[in-house]
């Protein structure tokens, strides 16, 4: 029965991707959240930087913190049909704390059967967004994992993700805050430590954020247990068993996101 419901749903959504894809055997898959029992990240028709930001294929590494944004910073939304509604309510409570720390200046509103683009929060494999508004129509996927994702804090990561932003440690000034010990990083991964240039990514005149949403834990994608990232400075040395597992938006992301969204 649920093999045809989701036939039905497909023909719907004339989308199948989700469970286009065969389920690799999540083990001991390296994740940016330290979480258990998830799969590798994977999309169709998308490649994955960083780790969980999509790509679509046919765009390349083109577009980073200066992603298209969503019009007026109003994002429709659906939910695919699997989550609970306990689940979904995790999901909103995040898209509520972004709404709420910018006076609704960015809104997440169900969409309609007129709206050309929407998000389409969906238990694909693995947690991981596209940046930025990246379609011109129909549903743009996020995916959080039925349960393996669906937490407060990786659901707003990847609705940041899908704001336009990417991780605050590939900012173009990190090496002045942070050392990326490459001898720690899995065999492989050392891509997804790339830093950007000034002509990809904007700073928007913020400071660096060790306390960041979009920060990656000390130990992302380490082989040894040893860290990956160490912060360098002063102020930094006290966040390095703290970062990337923080709960919340710090001060410095909603500054951001009300910059990149021109919010008053
Ligand atoms: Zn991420």
């Amino acid at each position: 029965m649920l093999r045809y419901a989701k036939l039905y749903l497909c023909l719907i959504f004339l989308s199948c991707k989700a469970y286009a894809i065969p389920l690799k055997d999540s083990g001991d898959t390296i994740n940016l959240f330290g979480l258990e029992g998830l799969s590798e990240n994977n999309a169709t028709g998308a490649t994955f930087i960083e780790g969980d930001i999509a790509v679509p294929l046919k765009n390349g590494r083109t577009a980073y913190i200066r992603s298209p944004k969503w019009p007026n910073g109003v994002v429709p939304i659906d939910f695919d049909s699997s989550y609970s509604t306990a689940q979904k309510n995790i999901i909103i409570g995040a898209m509520t704390e972004i709404m709420t720390n910018t006076n609704n200046c960015i809104r997440f509103v169900w969409r309609t059967t007129n709206t050309p683009v929407w998000l389409r929060i969906h238990p694909g494999q693995g947690c991981w967004s596209y940046m930025g508004k990246t379609k011109s129509s129909g549903a743009q996927d996020l995916s959080l994992q039925i349960p393996g994702c669906v937490y407060h804090s990786v659901a707003l990561h990847e609705l940041i993700h899908a704001l336009g932003f990417v991780h605050e440690q590939t900012r173009p000034d990190r090496n002045q805050y942070v050392r990326i010990q490459t001898q720690n990083i899995v065999s492989g991964m050392e891509h997804n430590f790339d830093v950007f240039s000034r002509t990809d990514a904007d700073t928007l005149g913020l400071s660096y954020d060790y306390g960041s949403i979009m920060h990656y834990r000390s130990d992302a994608f380490s082989s040894n247990g040893r860290p990956t990232i160490v912060p360098t400075t002063s102020d930094g040395k006290n966040w390095e068993s703290k970062m990337g597992r923080g709960e919340k938006m710090s001060n410095l992301d909603i500054q951001k996101l009300k910059k990149y969204y021109s919010c008053s």
